[in-house]
C-alpha cells in the first residue's frame, strides 16, 4: 500500500505515520530519506549525478530533481510492499509529475490520506496549549486554563508565555498551508485516490479513522486486482463460477456492514463534536469579547487622536474621565471572562472526580 499522508502543521501526522509503520509495516519516507538519496545520487558520474551536485551546490532542489530523487526512492525494491510518504508533494505540479511517473512505472500512489481538522480546533490546540516548565503539567488557555494566570495549579511554577505575535504567526502559517494544499487535494481527488480523515477528535479517534481509511483502501485494491481475471473465463466456466461468486457477495455484504459501522461511529463522533462545539462556543465568546474590546479600544484611540488635533486642550479633562470609564468597563469584562474560565476549571475538576 503506497500512501501519502497529509495534514496541516499540528495535526499529528508524524505520530500517525509511526503508528502506520507499527501496524502495517510500511516504512515512513520523509524528507530526510530524500536528502540522503540526493547526496547518494550526487556521487554518481552521470547526468543525474551532475543534477544532484548542482542542486546541492545551489542549495536549492528544483521540482525536476526532487521528483527524480523521489521516484528513485519510491521505486526501490525494499519499498515494493509500500510506504508512507510524508512532507511531499508541496504543490500540485509536483504531485502530478510524481504520480504520473510512478503510474508509468506501475507503482502509483494508492491512497492520499488528508487529516482534516477544523481550523478553530487547530488554533485552539496550537495557540492555547501551555506547559508548566517545572512539572510538565499541560493547560489550554481556551478549554483548560490554570486557576491563576501564568501560574501552575499543581506546583505553583511559572507557565511560559507565548511570544508576541505567536497567534498571528500560527494563523498565517495555516493560511499559507491551506492555499498551497488545496490544488494538491483537487488533483488527487480528480485521480480518485483522496480520502479525508476526520482529525477533530482525540488522537485515538484520529488513529481509528486512519486505520479505517487504510483498511478500506486495501480491500478496494485486492478487489480491483481480482476483478480482471473474471472476463477471461468461458461461458460454461462462468456458469460454474456463479456459485463461487457468492463469497464475493459476502464480501460486499461485509463491506456494507463495515460502512454501517462507520456511519454509527460517525454519528457518535458527531455527538461528541456537538458537545465540544458547545464548549468551544463559550470559549469563543470569551475570546470574541476580548477581541471586540481590543478593537473598540483601538478604534477609540484612532478617533481620539483625530479629535485631539481639532479640539482644544481644555477638553482634555473630560476625555480622561471617559478613558477611565472605558478602562473600568474593560476591566469588568476581563473579570467576567476570568470568572467564566474559573467556573469552567471548577466544573472540570468536579467532573474529574
Ligand atoms: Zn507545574
Amino acid at each position: 500500500m503506497r500512501i501519502i499522508l497529509m495534514g496541516p502543521p499540528g495535526s499529528g501526522k508524524a505520530a500517525i505515520s509511526r503508528k502506520i509503520t507499527e501496524k502495517y509495516g510500511l516504512p515512513v519516507i520523509g524528507m530526510e530519506e530524500v536528502a540522503e538519496a540526493l547526496s547518494a545520487m550526487a556521487g554518481q558520474e552521470d547526468e543525474s549525478g551532475r543534477l544532484a551536485r548542482d542542486a546541492i551546490a545551489a542549495g536549492r532542489v528544483s521540482d525536476e530533481v526532487c521528483n527524480l530523487v523521489l521516484k528513485r526512492v519510491l521505486l526501490r525494491d525494499d519499498l515494493a510492499k509500500g510506504y508512507v510518504l510524508l512532507g511531499y508533494p508541496k504543490d500540485a505540479a509536483q504531485a502530478e509529475a510524481l504520480h504520473t511517473a510512478l503510474k508509468q512505472a506501475g507503482r502509483p500512489f494508492d491512497r492520499v490520506i488528508m487529516i482534516d481538522i477544523d481550523r478553530d480546533e487547530l488554533m485552539e490546540r496550537r495557540v492555547g496549549r501551555i506547559d508548566c516548565d517545572s512539572c510538565g503539567a499541560q493547560y489550554n488557555l481556551y478549554v483548560n486554563p490554570p486557576m491563576v494566570e501564568g501560574v501552575c495549579d499543581l506546583c505553583g511554577g511559572r507557565l511560559t508565555r507565548r511570544p508576541r505575535g505567536y497567534e498571528e504567526n500560527i494563523s498565517n502559517q495555516l493560511r499559507e498551508y491551506d492555499v498551497a494544499v488545496q490544488p494538491i487535494l483537487d488533483y488527487f481527488q480528480k485521480e480518485g485516490i483522496l480520502t479525508l480523515v476526520d482529525g477533530n477528535g482525540t488522537e485515538d479517534a484520529l488513529w481509528r479513522n486512519v486505520q479505517q481509511a487504510i483498511d478500506a483502501a486495501m480491500a478496494a485494491k485486492i478487489e480491483s486486482s481480482e476483478a480482471p481475471a473474471a472476463p477471461q473465463k468461458t461461458e460454461k466456466k462462468k456458469a460454474a463460477t456463479k456459485k463461487k461468486t457468492t463469497p464475493g457477495k459476502t464480501k460486499a455484504a461485509a463491506a456494507k456492514a463495515t460502512s454501517k459501522k462507520t456511519v454509527t461511529k460517525k454519528a457518535a463522533t458527531k455527538k461528541a463534536a456537538k458537545k465540544k462545539a458547545a464548549a468551544k462556543k463559550t470559549a469563543k465568546k470569551a475570546a470574541t469579547k476580548k477581541t471586540a474590546a481590543k478593537k473598540k479600544a483601538a478604534a477609540a484611540k484612532t478617533t481620539k487622536k483625530a479629535a485631539t488635533k481639532k479640539v482644544a486642550k481644555k477638553k482634555a479633562a473630560p476625555k480622561k474621565a471617559v478613558k477611565k470609564a472605558a478602562a473600568k468597563k474593560t476591566a469588568v469584562k476581563k473579570k467576567a471572562v476570568k470568572k467564566t474560565a474559573k467556573k469552567k476549571a471548577a466544573k472540570k475538576r468536579s467532573a474529574r472526580r
